[in-house]
């Protein structure tokens, strides 16, 4: 028996790094799974890859999160290919960092668009099925660099505001059996910190070296870390929990 028997896991941005590995994650532990990702065949290739267990289907659609129509036609391929939905994790995400005074209004629109319209718009079509059968947890990726990070305007007030917006989802949805939390990760080793590195010239095994040895645990986090808290936060397990962020940063925020 898996925790996710019978349930249908959306996650966006799924094609690789930590919502890959989450997927993942949902698969094994016996959910139909939909990987959204803005290229349709990285996301068909990706969702091929996932180890479903029997009975359970794995499905990859091409949507922009932050587009209302490409989300909701989405969702809907989602309900109909898979019989529904219960579990939606809104991971997808971009960053375009600068420092404030170099920082362009499109790397601002484009990264509110993505972490935070993207969020909320599907957030808003998983609600309708969520509210419909009083059943759904919504886990949303939110980041250390909420807290404030050198070159991350843009990106760590869009997830700062991620976790009001869930803090929010908690209050209004609690009542229709719905829980909504967030997981705020730390270093993970994925193409997007491999980006940082090039953006700061340095070497990828030494970037994350460096990381590792400023983190108290001593080593960088992998998806696998990610999966784990979201996994557990979108069970039953945690259906006391909500509102909530869960930092999984190696306890990097903490001195
Ligand atoms: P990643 O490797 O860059 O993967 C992000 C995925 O999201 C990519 O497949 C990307 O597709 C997709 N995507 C981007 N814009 C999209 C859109 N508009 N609609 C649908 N999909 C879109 O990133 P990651 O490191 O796995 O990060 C996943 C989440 O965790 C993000 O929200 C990130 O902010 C958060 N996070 C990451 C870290 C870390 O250290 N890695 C730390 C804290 C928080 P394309 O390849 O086509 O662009």
């Amino acid at each position: 028996m898996g925790r996710f028997d019978g349930r249908v896991a959306v996650v966006t941005g799924a094609a690789r790094g930590i919502g890959f590995g989450t997927a993942t994650r949902f698969a094994e532990e016996g959910a139909s799974v939909a990987i959204i990702d803005l290229d349709e065949s990285a996301a068909a290739d990706a969702a091929g890859r996932l180890p479903v267990v029997d009975g359970a289907k794995a499905v990859g659609i091409g949507a922009d999160v932050s587009n209302a129509e490409s989300v909701d036609a989405a969702v809907e391929r989602v309900v109909s290919e898979l019989g529904g939905i219960h579990v939606l994790v809104n991971n997808a995400g971009i960053t375009r960092d600068n420092l404030l005074f170099k920082m362009t209004e499109q790397d601002w629109d484009l990264v509110m668009g993505v972490h935070l319209k993207g969020a909320f718009l599907m957030t808003k079509a998983a609600q309708k099925h969520f509210v419909e059968q009083k059943y759904g947890k919504i886990v949303n990726l939110s980041s250390v660099s909420a807290l404030g990070n050198r070159g991350q305007a843009n990106y760590s007030a869009a997830k700062m505001g991620v976790q009001g917006f869930t803090r929010t989802l908690g209050i209004e949805l609690g009542p229709f059996g719905i829980n909504a939390n967030a997981v705020a990760p730390g270093f993970i080793a994925t193409e997007m910190t491999d980006a940082t590195a090039a953006r700061l010239k340095m070497d990828v095994e030494e970037f994350r070296k460096l990381n590792a040895e400023a983190n108290p645990v001593r080593r960088v986090g992998f998806p696998e870390d990610i999966a784990a808290a979201v996994a557990f936060l979108a069970s039953d397990e945690a259906s006391y929990i909500t509102g909530q962020t869960l930092y999984v940063d190696g306890g990097a925020k903490l001195g």
